[in-house]
C-alpha cells in the first residue's frame, strides 16, 4: 500500500454529504482553510472549499488531487463557522449551505481589466481632419475606450485603429471599475429629532464598541427608523467596516436605494434574484475583496463572503419573506443574528411590528430595545375604523361597503389617494358551474384554480398551471354558466371602475405583466401622485412611502385569521398594521378601514384601538401558556411521495420509529392542508420540544435510526416552521 501523502486536506463539496471529503494537495500548491478550489468528483470537476477539521482515514490509492486554487480571498474562519452552524441548526448538509455561498462562480476569477487607449505623445505621419479630432480629445492624457474615443470624436473606429497602428495611440489596461462608488458617511447628514438622535446614539455606540450585540429598533411606520439606522451604517463605514442591510422585497424598493444615495452619495450594491448573473458575480467578488462597502440585499445576501463585516441590519425583521422554504430551509433573520454573533459585530433588527420572537428577546434583555414613539414631524398615524360587515356590508355580489365607498369619494375630492388591500391575486379565488356545481381544481395541487380575467386564464397559485377559461363546463357541458365566487384584486378593480369611472386606478400584484421593472415604475407613479386609487395585494404593504395616501381600506381583515396556525394572529396584526400604515405619512389626517365579520376579535380590536402593546402582551402570554415559540420549539417534518399511500406509509413508519423523550413530542402524521403540490402527495408530522431539549440532536438521531426514504419518498425538515400548509 502506498503511504498516505503528507499533504491531505478536508474539502467541503457542494453536495448533500454530511462531512468534507479528503483530497491531496499537489506539490507546490499552498492552501489555507477557506481557499476555494476546483476538485474532481466522479467524472466532474466541482468548485469547493478547503475546510477545517481532521481528514478522514482515506485509502491513499483512492485519494484524488486538487486541480487548482482560485485567485480569490479565502472564506474566513467566521464564514466557515457560519456555514457549519447553519447546516447544524437547519439539519441541512453543510455542502448545501456552502453551495449558497458559492453561487456566483464567475466571481472566483479576478475581473478582467478593460482595454483602454492613451495618447503616446507621438505625432502621426500624416494629419487629417478626422485624426485631428481624435487627438484633440486624446491629448487630455486620460484613458479612453476605442469605441468611446471614436464616438466622441465623431469618426469611425478605423481612424483610431490607424493611429494605434502608428503607435500614436497606445494600449493600456484599465482596472475593472467598482460596481458602486464608495459611500461617504458624511455626505449629507440628517437633522434628527431628539428621540431619533437618542436612538441613533445608542446604535452608534453598539457599532463603535467591538463585539456582538443585537438590538431591536421598534417604531411605528414613518417614525424615521431608516434615518436612525443609517447613522449606525455611517458609524460602521467610519470604522472601516462593511455593512449588510437585509430587506425583504429589495427588488421593489427603488425608493430605498435613492434615500441611501441621498444620505451617502452613492448607492449600495444590490443583491437579489433580479440582479443579472454577471452583475452578481461582480458584486460577490468586490464584497470579498472589500471594494463594495454596503450591500442591500434579499435573504441570500446573508451568504456573501464579506471581507470585513461590521454591521448587519435586518429591516422589516418580522417579514415572512425572510423564511426560505426550499432546499435548505432557514430563517434569514435568525441566521443573520447568528452571523453577526459569529463575526463579533452588532445586529440591528428593525420593525414597526416586530416578531413575537424579537419582542420576547427584547423584553428578556437578550436584545437591546430602542423605541421611536411617534411619527416624524407632524404626521399622525391613521385613525382606524372597523366596518362591521354583518350590519354595514355591501349588497350581494359587491365587496366594498358603502362607508368605504363614501370615504374613497371624499378622498378623491380632496385629490388624495386611496388604497384597497386584498391579499388575493386574480379575479376570483374559486370558479364553479352554476348548473352542475363543478369546481375548477388544479390537476397537480389541492387548490382551486384562480380566474385571471385580464389574461382570460384559470391559474394555480401553487404550481403555475394555467388553462384558458372554457366557454362550456367540462363536466356537464352547460354553456356560459360559470360563476366567480369571492373577490380577487381584479374583481375589486371592476367594482371601483363602476363607482369611480373617471378615477385613475391601478391594480398591483406580483403577477403583473412586465415583472419587477414594471412594478417599480408603478410604485414610483403612485408615490408621485399620478394615481388616485390603488388596489393591491401584500406587496403594497411593504415599506413604501406614498405621500398622498390618506385612505386605506382592508377588504377582508379576517382573511388571515382563518388560517388557524400558531402565527395567524401575529401575521394578521403585522400585515394590517403595515397596510394601514401606508396612510398619512405626510401630515394630512388619514383613516384606515377594516372590513370585518368579527370586529370583536382581539386582533381587530387591538388594531382599532391602536393598542399594539395589549396585542403583544396577550399574544406573548398565549404563546407562553401553550409553550409555543419562542417559549417552546417546533420542527415540521414533511413527507411527500408520488402516491398518497407511499407518503402516508412512510410518515407512519417514521412516527413509530420516534423514540420517547420527556421534553419532546411528535404530533401526526396528518395529511397536509396542501395535500397535493405539483403532483406530490404530502403528510406532515409536527415535533414540539421544550427550550431545554436538544431538538436538533434528537431529530438527527431519529432520521438516522428511522426508516430510510425509498422510491419517490422525500423527507424535508423545517426547523422553526412559519408555514403549516
Ligand atoms: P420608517 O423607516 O420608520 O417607516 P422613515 O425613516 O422612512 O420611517 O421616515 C419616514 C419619512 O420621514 C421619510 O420620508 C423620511 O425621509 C422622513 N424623516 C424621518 N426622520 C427625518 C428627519 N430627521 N429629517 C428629515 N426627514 C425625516
Ligand atoms: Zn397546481
Amino acid at each position: 500500500m502506498p503511504p498516505v501523502p503528507e499533504n491531505v486536506v478536508p474539502v467541503l463539496l457542494p453536495i448533500p454529504a454530511d462531512r468534507p471529503y479528503s483530497y491531496a494537495v499537489p506539490e507546490g500548491m499552498k492552501l489555507v482553510a477557506g481557499d476555494i478550489v476546483a476538485v474532481p468528483l466522479g467524472p466532474r470537476t466541482v468548485i469547493a472549499a478547503v475546510w477545517d477539521g481532521e481528514t478522514d482515514n482515506v485509502d491513499p490509492g483512492k485519494l484524488r488531487e486538487i486541480e487548482g486554487r482560485f485567485d480569490c480571498p479565502p472564506l474566513d474562519a467566521a464564514m466557515r463557522r457560519f456555514v457549519d452552524w447553519v447546516a447544524n441548526y437547519c439539519l441541512a448538509p453543510p455542502g448545501m449551505v456552502l453551495k449558497m455561498v458559492l453561487r456566483a462562480p464567475g466571481a472566483l476569477v479576478p475581473l478582467e481589466p478593460m482595454e483602454g487607449i492613451v495618447y503616446s505623445g507621438r505625432e502621426p505621419e500624416r494629419m487629417t481632419k478626422a485624426r485631428e479630432a481624435v487627438l484633440d480629445l486624446a491629448r487630455d492624457g486620460l484613458a479612453w475606450t476605442r469605441s468611446g474615443l471614436a464616438h466622441a470624436a465623431g469618426v469611425s473606429s478605423g481612424v483610431v485603429d490607424g493611429l494605434m497602428a502608428q503607435a500614436v495611440l497606445s494600449r493600456i489596461e484599465i482596472p475593472a471599475p467598482p460596481v458602486v462608488a464608495p459611500p461617504d458617511p458624511d455626505h449629507a447628514t440628517t437633522e434628527l429629532s431628539d428621540g431619533q438622535a437618542q436612538a441613533a446614539d445608542a446604535l452608534r455606540k453598539a457599532v463603535e464598541a467591538d463585539g456582538f450585540s443585537a438590538t431591536l429598533l421598534e417604531g411605528v411606520t414613518g417614525s424615521g427608523k431608516t434615518e436612525v439606522y443609517f447613522e449606525a451604517v455611517a458609524a460602521a463605514l467610519k470604522k472601516g467596516r462593511q455593512v449588510l442591510i437585509l430587506l425583504p422585497e429589495i427588488a421593489l424598493t427603488a425608493a430605498f436605494l435613492e434615500r441611501f444615495e441621498q444620505r451617502f452619495g452613492a448607492k449600495p450594491a444590490e443583491w437579489h434574484s433580479d440582479v443579472s448573473p454577471k452583475r452578481r458575480e461582480q458584486v460577490w467578488r468586490q464584497v470579498a475583496t472589500g471594494e463594495v462597502r454596503v450591500v442591500a440585499g434579499a435573504r441570500s445576501a446573508l451568504f456573501l463572503p464579506f471581507e470585513e463585516l461590521g454591521l448587519v441590519v435586518i429591516d422589516e425583521e418580522h417579514d415572512p419573506a425572510y423564511k426560505q422554504e426550499d432546499r435548505v430551509f432557514y430563517h434569514a433573520r435568525d441566521m443573520a443574528v447568528v452571523r453577526a454573533n459569529l463575526t463579533g459585530v452588532p445586529a440591528v433588527l428593525v420593525s414597526a411590528t416586530p416578531s413575537i420572537e424579537s419582542r420576547v428577546n427584547a423584553e428578556a434583555g437578550k436584545y437591546g430595545h430602542i423605541r421611536l414613539a411617534e411619527r416624524y414631524a407632524a404626521a399622525e398615524l391613521p385613525e382606524i375604523k372597523v366596518i362591521d360587515m354583518r350590519r354595514s356590508g355591501p349588497a350581494r355580489g359587491s365587496f366594498i361597503s358603502p362607508v368605504l365607498i363614501e370615504a374613497m369619494k371624499q378622498t378623491l375630492e380632496k385629490k388624495q389617494q386611496s388604497l384597497l388591500f386584498l391579499n388575493r391575486r386574480g379575479y376570483a379565488p374559486l370558479t364553479l358551474c352554476r348548473v352542475c356545481g363543478h369546481r375548477f381544481q388544479c390537476p397537480d395541487c389541492s387548490a382551486w384554480l384562480v380566474e385571471h380575467r385580464f389574461r382570460r386564464q384559470l391559474v394555480c397559485h401553487h404550481c403555475g398551471h394555467s388553462e384558458p377559461v372554457p366557454e362550456a363546463c367540462p363536466e356537464c357541458g352547460a354553456l356560459d354558466h360559470l360563476v366567480a365566487c369571492g373577490p380577487g384584486v381584479e374583481r375589486l378593480a371592476e367594482e371601483v371602475l363602476h363607482h369611480f369611472p373617471d378615477a385613475r386606478t391601478i391594480v398591483l400584484s406580483s403577477d403583473l405583466l412586465g415583472g419587477v421593472s414594471r412594478l417599480r415604475l408603478e410604485l414610483e407613479a403612485i408615490a408621485k401622485g399620478e394615481v388616485d386609487i390603488v388596489i393591491g395585494t401584500q406587496l403594497v404593504a411593504k415599506g413604501h412611502n406614498f405621500p398622498a395616501m390618506t385612505c386605506v381600506g382592508v377588504i377582508d381583515a379576517d382573511l388571515g385569521l382563518a388560517n388557524g396556525d400558531p402565527r395567524a394572529a401575529e401575521r394578521t396584526f403585522q400585515l394590517l398594521a403595515q397596510v394601514t400604515g401606508r396612510a398619512g405619512r405626510t401630515g394630512a389626517a388619514s383613516t384606515g378601514f377594516l372590513q370585518s365579520y368579527q370586529p370583536e376579535h382581539s386582533v381587530i380590536a387591538a388594531l382599532a384601538a391602536g393598542d399594539s402593546e395589549s396585542f403583544y402582551a396577550r399574544e406573548i402570554e398565549a404563546r407562553r401558556q401553550a409553550a409555543l415559540p419562542p417559549f417552546g420549539r417546533l420542527a415540521s417534518v414533511i413527507v411527500s411521495a408520488a402516491s398518497r399511500q407511499e407518503a402516508e406509509r412512510h410518515a407512519r413508519e417514521m412516527r413509530r420509529a420516534a423514540s420517547a423523550h420527556a421534553e419532546i413530542s411528535v404530533l401526526g402524521p396528518a395529511e397536509a392542508p396542501m395535500a397535493l403540490i405539483r403532483g406530490r402527495h404530502r403528510f406532515r408530522l409536527l415535533v414540539h420540544a421544550s427550550r431545554r431539549a436538544d431538538l436538533q440532536g434528537w431529530l438527527r438521531q431519529w432520521l438516522n435510526a428511522g426508516p430510510k426514504a425509498r422510491g419517490s419518498v422525500r423527507v424535508q425538515i423545517d426547523i422553526d416552521p412559519q408555514s403549516f400548509l
